[in-house]
């Protein structure tokens, strides 16, 4: 069997992530970009990035950066692309303008191609005058036949123009792996633009040169490029290129099935590193929006979805995008991390993204480790963390005196609950200040204490709101263990001091 993780297979598919850097890496680029790793890992072929920033306008370093910096967070490592060397470059297409440049030449002598003048104005006048005579607008095709000394002559006079296509009249077939058969008939998408000038191509014609080029056996993309592929299969025809497999991926829709946006919920991939999501995570969710294993089995890392992976059962259907779902994973893969591996990753987020680093400072690896075990069971995120666990790393907690308050209770009867709770602490010896002691100390109380026995609430939840200064958080014996003797007893004393003020 192929090692997954051996890079650049000289035979095997080539497949490429070839977003544009004109906004934040998103989940549809994450998304795309782990579909094409995993292809490439399955079938030991090798995995392009290439950048696609021919839009000078829009596109930014910073943007680029983010993409980069997101799919090594997910580690979906790329073989050829920036930052690795390939035979197959530059990848960044704003190097290979002189390469486009030759293509569009060569349609442009063989009259494939061709400069067209129309103005703006020009172009919304034909397109009304189309939706009056009831038919889709397209370009009327005014400049397909100008004679060649009128072109030459106004790309001398400086005139504006754009490089059109000429669209063939007839349908265009291909066989997309996930979605079948389909079907374009071009004569409704008329003479499409492919270049602003011969040094500004525009996308569906520079991704047809770069595919080619860099032998892409294997397009896997969004679906919202699917109306761009049988653009890009007569630019391929006309140029007498092959055409590679496609192979479009379901939309990513809201719950409410609409278009996903930033009002479900989506957002930079940065933003969920931020937010406390492990990158193991994000790769079980991600893959899971549109593709599915055989069994019933949903935790993967990203080892066993490169085994399981299989383009063949990607779905048609738009992939719902749940934020809870996220969580889901999240709290699942959590739970499968060693103490020594939740300390290691805890640690790392706070100190790169939480407000009060040195929180954890100034406490022992046995303790966190403590703290962290008693909590892992809660947690959804890693910065859940610091806030069910701050009252553990607080040298002086507070809260409201009214959480003390049990509901059966009146406020009155607080301080002595709160002083039998002392009692039993006090008589529990250092050396064996551990859960289960501390339990059977205070059942053993309970249990010769009528009002308690009837509703041990009245001792446990003031004992538990004066260790941990919260409504909800872990049992109070597990807690007590976990700040020793001398300060549950300090707390307990506190919350007493606090009722008397
Ligand atoms: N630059 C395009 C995008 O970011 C790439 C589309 C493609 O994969 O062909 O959407």
């Amino acid at each position: 069997m192929n090692d997954p993780k051996t890079p650049q297979s000289l035979f095997g598919p080539r497949v490429r992530l070839a977003p544009s850097p004109t906004g934040w890496f998103h989940v549809g680029n994450a998304r795309t970009g782990l579909f094409n790793y995993l292809f490439a890992r399955k079938t030991g072929g090798t995995f392009v990035l290439r950048v696609e920033d021919t839009d000078k306008e829009r596109s930014k370093k910073e943007y680029e950066e983010n993409m980069l910096e997101g799919l090594k967070w997910l580690g979906v490592e790329w073989d050829e692309g920036p930052e690795k060397d390939g035979s197959f470059g530059p990848y960044h297409q704003s190097d290979r303008i002189e390469i486009y440049k030759e293509y569009l030449s060569q349609l442009l002598e063989e009259g494939k191609a061709y400069y067209c003048f129309c103005t703006p104005e020009e172009l919304e006048a034909q397109r009304e005058d189309m939706i009056a005579r009831g038919m889709p607008p397209k370009y009327s095709g005014k400049c397909r036949d100008l004679p060649e000394n009128t072109v030459k002559e106004y790309l001398a006079q400086g005139k504006p123009s754009v490089i059109r296509l000429k669209m063939p009249k007839k349908v265009i077939k291909f066989n997309d792996i996930i979605r079948g058969e389909v079907e374009f008939n071009l004569d409704l998408i008329g003479d499409t633009v492919i270049a602003k000038s011969l040094d500004e191509p525009l996308y569906n014609f520079a991704v047809v040169i770069d595919d080619y080029l860099m032998k892409i056996t294997h397009v896997i993309r969004g679906e919202d490029h699917i109306s761009n592929t049988p653009k890009q299969i007569v630019i391929q025809e006309l140029l007498g290129l092959p055409t590679p497999n496609y192979a479009h991926l379901p939309m990513i829709l809201g719950p409410d099935r609409s278009k996903l946006s930033s009002r479900h919920g989506a957002m930079g991939l940065n933003e969920y590193k931020k937010m406390g999501y492990l990158p193991e995570a994000m790769n079980n969710f991600l893959a899971f929006l549109g593709w599915h294993p055989l069994g019933d089995k949903e935790i993967f890392n990203l080892e066993e979805l490169i085994d399981k992976f299989d383009l063949n059962r990607v779905q048609k259907g738009g992939a719902i995008f749940e934020i809870k779902r996220l969580d889901w994973f999240n709290a699942q893969h959590l739970k499968t991390l060693s103490v020594d591996q939740l300390f290691d990753k805890i640690g790392e987020y706070i100190k790169t993204f939480s407000k009060t680093p040195k929180i954890l400072d100034n406490y022992s690896p046995e303790y966190i480790k403590k703290v962290i075990e008693l909590e892992t069971p809660r947690l959804t995120k890693l910065s859940d963390f610091l806030e069910f666990s701050e009252f553990f790393f607080q040298e002086n907690i507070d809260y409201p005196k009214e959480y003390l308050k049990w509901k059966t209770m009146e406020e009155i009867e607080i301080p002595t609950s709160l002083k039998d709770c002392l009692a039993v602490l006090e008589k529990i010896p250092e050396k064996e200040f551990n859960k289960a002691k501390i339990e059977t100390s205070f059942y053993n109380f309970i249990s010769e204490s009528y009002l308690y026995k009837k509703d041990k609430g009245r001792l446990l939840w003031p004992l538990r709101v004066a260790l941990s200064g919260k409504k909800a958080s872990p049992g109070p014996f597990e807690i007590a263990e976990i700040l020793g003797k001398e300060e549950s007893i300090k707390r307990v004393n506190f919350a007493l001091s606090k009722l008397n003020s």
